[in-house]
């Protein structure tokens, strides 16, 4: 695949003119958070940040979206507006962590058994734009400790590489390969730029400072469902989803009918498995009633099922959950003190 090189003030001006060809989802800065907006006129890509609030997760998979509408008619009810056509789009500014996040979903929504056409006509027609962490930008990324890196391009249809004075840019699939030639006509990467890529990438992995044994706690989750550890996690916990809804890897959702007199609509939205109504069923019983088995139910999707399901950890160390937690419950403390166990 192509290998190219981007003066530094020329890329937000490549992207917007982008934007003025197909949707750009792309980091900008909204009050006080870095977001994953539609660029549109007048707004500005961010080049320089650390990650996101929001993870890309929803340019594929919206917080609430119509799956159907139904309508009442001579002959009954019918359906209307199954799924509607997604456009050719380019998401652009993902964090290596982000870009592998979709690896992950791919593997819940692309099952053989289960296809999600909902976010497979999206996640088919986007190409994936990733901005490599050549400076880790958080103390809390631990992406190096569940089968990610820094300058990962895993996920991605084009890596963006930071070497200082210019970006290298390479495309890895084909859908990358004609986004990059709409990028206009861009000079051949030279062996310095190459180079410098490597360079910096060793030099990005050892500036990874969180490091958990992520890979180690399985044999202890496989035993240990009753242990008097889980009573230990969840007692500051206010429930609130924060770490669910950032989360690029949580994928769980709810499905509701919205009746109206002739006719409604089925909605899909996101859930938390940290809401005492998940789990909920229709006789009124709920399996898990109390904060500690659900947060049990958190650590054991992302570290033990998912293992057995997909054969990966449910979790890219974007650290989001750990900054943003409102009482400072720390993933990694609980991976660590598990493996002490
Ligand atoms: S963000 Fe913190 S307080 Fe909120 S549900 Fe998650 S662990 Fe609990
Ligand atoms: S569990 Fe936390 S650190 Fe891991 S991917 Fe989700 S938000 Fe990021």
């Amino acid at each position: 695949m192509e290998k190219k090189v981007i003066k530094k003030d020329a890329l937000a001006g490549i992207v917007k003119k982008l934007a003025g060809q197909m949707p750009v989802y792309a980091p900008v800065q909204d009050q006080d958070n870095v977001l994953f907006k539609i660029l549109e006129q007048g707004m500005e890509p961010m080049l320089d940040f650390g990650n996101t609030r929001n993870a890309p997760k929803n340019c594929f998979f919206p917080q609430a979206e119509t799956m159907l509408k139904y309508f009442r008619t001579e002959r009954g009810r019918e359906l209307a507006g199954v799924v509607e056509g997604a456009p050719e789009a380019v998401l652009f500014g993902v964090r290596p962590c982000d870009a592998r996040s979709f690896i992950l979903l791919d593997y819940v929504f692309d099952d053989p058994k289960y296809k999600d056409t909902y976010y497979m006509e999206r996640r088919r027609k986007t190409a994936i734009v990733t901005l490599a962490c050549v400076h880790p930008p958080s103390t809390t990324c631990f992406c190096t400790s569940v089968g990610g890196h820094p300058m990962s391009s895993e996920g991605a249809d084009i890596v963006l590489a930071d070497l200082g004075d210019r970006y290298l840019a390479e495309s890895l699939t084909d859908k990358g390969a004609a986004i990059l030639k709409k990028f206009g006509d861009l000079a051949n990467a030279d062996d310095a730029a190459l180079a410098k890529k490597k360079e910096l990438s060793e030099k990005s992995e050892k500036e990874i400072k969180s490091i958990i044994p992520g890979n180690d706690i399985k044999p202890w989750l496989d035993a240990n469902f009753d242990n008097p550890f889980w009573d230990t996690i969840h007692k500051s916990c206010l429930a609130c989803g924060t770490c669910t809804y950032l989360c690029p890897t949580c994928h769980c959702f709810d499905i509701t009918d919205e009746v109206k007199r002739d006719g409604g609509r089925r909605i899909r939205s996101w859930d938390s498995c940290m809401s005492w109504l998940f789990t909920q069923e229709t006789s009124g019983h709920n399996p898990r009633t109390s904060q500690k088995e659900r947060w049990r139910q958190r650590l054991l999707h992302k570290f033990r099922y998912f293992v057995d399901n997909y054969h990966a950890i449910a979790c890219v160390g974007c650290g989001r959950c750990v900054q943003y937690c409102p009482v400072n419950i720390d993933i990694r403390k609980i991976v660590t003190d598990i493996s002490k166990l």
